[in-house]
C-alpha cells in the first residue's frame, strides 16, 4: 500500500507499544511488572465518578460546545486563577482530548512548514513528532553536563529567525527534574524580547516531592493570559490519575483558542460529555485526593530510592517530581532499545528506552505503580544486570537461574 510521506515518518508511540506488549504477556499469564506505564494507581475520584455518572444517567449525551462545556470552563478559569495568579476568561481556555491534543492544537495553530520548535532533551516522546505532523522542525537542546537540566545560554544559541515556540516540561518527563526558577525566568523574558511562544506542559505541576514545587512561568511576568506569550498546558490525567478520561486543556490568549477551536471542530469535535464532567467533578471536588496521590508516589519514590542504591554502577539524578527515573545505565549496555527488550525478556519487566526520550545510554522507569512492583521491578533490573547480586530469583512462582553473566 503506498501511505502518505508524513504519516509514514511518525514514530510508533514506544510507551504506548510497550504496554501493548505488558498487556498480552499479562493476559498469558506471565508475572510482568510494568514499569513502563505512566499513570497512579488510584481509583477515580469520587466527585468525578459521581459527576460523570450523574451525566450518564441524565441520558443527554450529546455533542458540547467544541471549546468545552461552560460549567468545566469555569472550573478550570478558577483552577488557573488559584493556581497561576491570573484571571482568565472562558474565552482564554480550550477543553482537548487529553493534554496530548492540546499540544498538537498548539502548534498545529501556531506553526508554518519548516518553523522551529526548541525541545529540550530528555524530551516527552511525542514533543518531537506532534512537531514534524505540523511539517515544522523540531530543534533539540540537550544538557552537556548530564544534570537534565539545560543551560539558558544552550536554549539561546539554538534560537534562529525561525523560532516559534520553545516547550517546556517541569517536573519533566521523563527525568522527573524541577527547571531551576531562575532558568524559567530567563525563558520568560527571553520569549517575551523575541515574540516566541514559551509553551508550559505543566501536567505534572502538583506531583511534586519533599517540599519542591514547580514555580509556574506566570511568576515571572506581569502580563496577563491576553498578552502574554505563556501558553499553558493541564490536565487531569496525572494529578487526579484520570488517563482514561481523556481531558486536557490549554489556556492562552484568545485568538489562538479561536484558532485551536476551528482546529478541533474539524478534527474531533467536543470531548465527550461524561468525560468533561467527571473532570468537572475532580477539579470541584475534595483537592485531599491528589494530596493522596502526591503522598503516595513521593513514598513510591523514597522505595525506588533505597532500591537504587545497591545497584553497581548506575547513576541517577533522583527525582524531584513526576513518577519517573531516568537512570544512566551505560555501565551496563550504550544501547537503550536493546537494554530494555533484555529487561523484558529475561526478568519480564516493562521499561522505556531513554533513546525514545532523547537520551540514549539511560532507560526511563516509571514508580506510579504498588511499592511491591517498585521493589520487586527493581530487584529484577539488578539481578538481570549487576553481576555482584544474587544469582537466583523468583519470578512470579518460578525459581530463576541467572547464567548469562
Ligand atoms: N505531557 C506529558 C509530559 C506527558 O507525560 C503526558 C502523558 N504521558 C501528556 C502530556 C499527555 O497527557 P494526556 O494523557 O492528558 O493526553
Amino acid at each position: 500500500m503506498k501511505l502518505g510521506k508524513l504519516a509514514s515518518e511518525i514514530a510508533e508511540s514506544p510507551t504506548l507499544s510497550l504496554n501493548e506488549e505488558a498487556r498480552i504477556l499479562h493476559e498469558r499469564g506471565e508475572a510482568v511488572i510494568n514499569l513502563g506505564i505512566g499513570e497512579p494507581k488510584n481509583k477515580t475520584p469520587l466527585n468525578a465518578i459521581l459527576s460523570a455518572a450523574a451525566k450518564l444517567t441524565s441520558g443527554e449525551v450529546k455533542y458540547t460546545p467544541v471549546d468545552g462545556i461552560p460549567s468545566l470552563k469555569k472550573a478550570i478559569v478558577r483552577y488557573t486563577e488559584e493556581n497561576y495568579d491570573r484571571l482568565a476568561a472562558p474565552e482564554n481556555i480550550l477543553v482537548t482530548n487529553g493534554a496530548k491534543q492540546s499540544i498538537f492544537n498548539i502548534l498545529f495553530s501556531l506553526l508554518n512548514p519548516r518553523d522551529e520548535v526548541i525541545i529540550i532533551a530528555p524530551y516527552w516522546v511525542s514533543y518531537p513528532e506532534i512537531v514534524k505532523m505540523c511539517m515544522a522542525r523540531p530543534v533539540i537542546v540537550t544538557p552537556e553536563d548530564g544534570t537534565f537540566t539545560p543551560r539558558f545560554e544552550d536554549i539561546e544559541k539554538a534560537v534562529t529567525s525561525d523560532t516559534r515556540a520553545i516547550i517546556v516540561n517541569s517536573p519533566n518527563n521523563p527525568s522527573g527534574v524541577i527547571y531551576p526558577p531562575e532558568l524559567l525566568e530567563k525563558l520568560v523574558g527571553f520569549c517575551e524580547r523575541k515574540g516566541i511562544h514559551l509553551v508550559c506542559d505543566d501536567i505534572y505541576h502538583k506531583l511534586t516531592f519533599d517540599e519542591k514545587v514547580a514555580i509556574p512561568a506566570f511568576r515571572f511576568t506581569e502580563k496577563d493570559i491576553e498578552n502574554s506569550h505563556i501558553i499553558i498546558v493541564n490536565g487531569v490525567a496525572k494529578i487526579y490519575g484520570m488517563t482514561g478520561f481523556r481531558v486536557g486543556w490549554v489556556v492562552a490568549p484568545r485568538e489562538l483558542v479561536r484558532v485551536m477551536t476551528n482546529v478541533t471542530a474539524q478534527m474531533t469535535s467536543g470531548v465527550s460529555p461524561v468525560s468533561q464532567a467527571a473532570a468537572e467533578g475532580a477539579l470541584n471536588g475534595l483537592q485531599s485526593v491528589v494530596e493522596a496521590i502526591r503522598l503516595q508516589i513521593q513514598n513510591n519514590r523514597d522505595v525506588l530510592l533505597q532500591e537504587m542504591k545497591s545497584f553497581n554502577g548506575v547513576r541517577f539524578i533522583p527525582p524531584d517530581g513526576t513518577f519517573y527515573v531516568l537512570p544512566d545505565m551505560r555501565a551496563y549496555n550504550y544501547n537503550s532499545v536493546e537494554l530494555s527488550k533484555f529487561l523484558l525478556k529475561k526478568a519480564l519487566v516493562v521499561t522505556v528506552p531513554g533513546k525514545d526520550f532523547g537520551m540514549e545510554g539511560h532507560i526511563r522507569l516509571s514508580y506510579s505503580g504498588t511499592v511491591k512492583e517498585v521493589t520487586e521491578g527493581i530487584a529484577r533490573i539488578k539481578w538481570a544486570l549487576d553481576p555482584t547480586q544474587a544469582n537466583e530469583i523468583y519470578i512470579g512462582d518460578k525459581k530463576m537461574v541467572r547464567d548469562w553473566l
